[in-house]
């Protein structure tokens, strides 16, 4: 009978391996665009930085952090989101391919349901994919490490992928070319191609392509609480986007209660 079939069955139950992150650590899950190169010439993205696509991104991250409410702290950057999880979360009994897979699988599908009011003239030509990681991190410092660091490689991938389309699309060259022309330069020369040959002062372009974003809760103001009809449950919070330098350690002395 079925009765039986169960119990002889059972034990395939066993081959599941219990995986926990452990207890009491930060836990950040970074998703990231899969094969987004392509995604981003089928789509003709601007480059090197694509402000819709980009805000289509935090629009997403917004979501997740409103659906999922142990996550304090996201940082977006190109095709990347790490989602920051509060230490004592216990989302999922802190089992990483449930976390990972349920937040990759929310935020692919605010993508496509959100791709026509960022792009309400381009065609989604193909479902996007993202895939994702779970990693902890034991202390808040270090926590704080791995954000500067994401924030890092943002500036530095910024810094090139600006000289390089300038290369491309103002002089001319061909993208091996300008692959060549910029092999080995450092940020300082990098900075000084910009003003000299193009005329861009780096620090003065927009702080989301610099510096990414980060979305966190943050207090309102009673009244604008009230004009903007935020819910009963929560109304004085609500998920902002904003572009912080995060290397430095000001912008967690000004906002203590993210990490508290
Ligand atoms: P993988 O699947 O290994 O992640 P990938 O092609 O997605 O491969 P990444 O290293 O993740 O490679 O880089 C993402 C690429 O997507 C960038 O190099 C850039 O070409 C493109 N891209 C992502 N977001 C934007 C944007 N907002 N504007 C322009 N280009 C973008
Ligand atoms: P969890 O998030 O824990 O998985 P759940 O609500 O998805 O919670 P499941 O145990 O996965 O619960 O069960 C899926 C439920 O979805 C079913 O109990 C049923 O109510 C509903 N459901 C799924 N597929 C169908 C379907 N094809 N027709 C009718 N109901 C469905
Ligand atoms: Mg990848
Ligand atoms: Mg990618
Ligand atoms: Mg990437
Ligand atoms: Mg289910």
């Amino acid at each position: 009978s079925e009765e039986v079939d169960k119990i002889r069955l059972e034990y395939v139950r066993l081959f599941q391996f219990e995986n926990k992150l452990m207890p009491s650590t930060w836990i950040v899950i970074r998703i990231d665009g899969c094969h987004f190169h392509r995604f981003s010439e089928v789509h003709e993205f601007e480059k090197p930085n694509d402000k819709e696509a980009l805000n289509l991104m935090n629009s997403c991250a917004v979501a997740v952090l409103e659906e999922m409410r142990d996550i304090v702290f996201a940082y977006g950057v190109s095709d990347e989101y790490s989602f920051v999880l509060k230490k004592d979360s216990r989302f999922y009994q802190r089992r990483p391919s449930e976390i990972v897979s349920a937040i990759v699988s929310f935020f692919s599908s605010m993508f496509v349901m959100k791709w026509k009011e960022f792009f309400p003239q381009k065609e989604l030509k193909y479902p996007p994919s993202f895939d994702g990681r779970a990693v902890c991190y034991p202390s808040t410092e270090i926590l704080q490490d791995y954000l500067a660091w994401r924030q890092v490689d943002c500036h530095i991938n910024n810094q090139y992928n600006t000289c390089f389309w300038m290369l491309v699309n103002k002089k001319g060259k061909s993208k091996s070319e300008a692959q060549d022309y910029l092999k080995g330069t450092q940020a300082r020369e990098k900075n000084e191609l910009l003003i000299k040959e193009f005329g861009i002062d780096y620090i003065e372009l927009e702080p989301m392509f610099r510096q990414g974003s980060s979305a966190f809760w943050e207090k309102e103001e009673a009244t604008m609480a009230h004009e903007n009809g935020a819910s009963m449950e929560n109304p004085h919070k609500k998920v902002t986007v904003k572009h912080c330098d995060m290397i430095k350690p000001d912008f967690w002395r000004a906002h203590p209660s993210i990490l508290n």
